[in-house]
């Protein structure tokens, strides 16, 4: 694998593969690599002979010094684990590469980045989200880009801006990757203590207390909400949010139509998670 720092040493790489008539796939991540990553990873190689991996932990996208300071960082086991899966290319520039001075120029998805996500973390998270992926994709220019369901709203912001702007690249979504009982995998995962590791996983359990009750027949999001948010309350967890949205749109849904996200945030021993879940109800009024 070969690791790179400077966006011309990366376009470089990218053009020798090119001439080698090799195919370009990109992974964005901000390290800490878990399963879920590698999962992107192992998908990008089936669509490209040049994997090409970033590496940055964005500042723009942090609303909070504290977090930004405590997001886990371990290059070298990164690299052991980027290796194993057969990436090409690593990309894990120093900030000043990816905000030089006067950097000035930002991007932002109307809309999409209001409610959720955008109403807990402010709405400089995802015009930092915006602007960076923005800027990868022209770093890099690949002919495909994969990035995961479990950030579902950054998914959609993600899709929509490459539409909007008509940067030549297909957008790919991966499913969750979840652990053996059911929490989504997540670099912050690594933050949480024992306890707060066992009740992490409650959030899966009310996502899945949603899909129970609209499995049972239940047409009402109220009402399916409310069966996961006293599995929530019994462990003592308030969440941020615990919404039931078009999957679209992002605006709230009353009854189950079509394609509804279901989506969650909560706080557990002091380590902010979220995870969501898709539920189909074709035909339904
Ligand atoms: P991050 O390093 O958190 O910015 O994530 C990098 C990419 O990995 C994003 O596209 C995430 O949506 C994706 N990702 C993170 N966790 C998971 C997971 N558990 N399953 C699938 N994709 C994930």
């Amino acid at each position: 694998m070969i690791v790179v720092r400077r966006v011309d040493e990366l376009r470089a790489v990218i053009r020798a593969a090119r001439v080698r008539g090799e195919r370009i796939a990109f992974v964005p991540t901000m390290g800490a690599l878990h399963d879920g990553h590698l999962a992107l990873m192992q998908r990008a190689r089936k669509d490209g002979e040049c994997v090409v991996v970033s590496l940055f932990v964005n500042p723009a996208q942090f609303t909070e010094a504290v977090d930004l300071d405590g997001y886990p960082r371990d290059e070298a086991r990164d690299v052991r684990l980027l290796e194993s899966v057969g990436v090409h290319v690593l990309f894990a520039p120093a900030v000043d590469e990816v905000y030089p001075g006067g950097f000035a120029t930002t991007v932002e998805v109307a809309e999409l980045s209001v409610p959720l996500e955008g109403v807990a973390r402010g709405p400089q998270h995802f015009r930092g989200v915006a602007t960076v992926v923005t800027k990868l994709l022209n770093m890099v220019q690949p002919d495909a880009a994969f990035f995961g369901q479990k950030d579902a709203q950054q998914a959609l912001i993600i899709q929509r801006l490459v539409r909007d702007l008509d940067l030549p690249v297909r957008i790919e979504i991966c499913p969750t990757v979840r652990e053996a009982d059911g929490l989504a995998m997540s670099s912050r995962n690594a933050l949480l203590d024992s306890a707060a590791r066992q009740k992490a996983v409650t959030l899966w359990k009310a996502l899945s207390a949603v899909e129970h009750a609209v499995a049972r027949g239940e047409t009402h999001t109220a009402i399916a909400l409310a069966a996961g948010s006293i599995l929530l309350k019994a462990e003592g967890i308030e969440p941020e949010y615990f919404a039931a949205v078009d999957a679209a749109t992002l605006l709230p849904v009353t009854s189950f139509t079509g394609t509804t996200l279901i989506a969650i945030a909560a706080r557990v021993g002091g380590v902010r998670l979220i995870d969501n879940v898709l539920i189909h109800r074709e035909g339904a009024a």
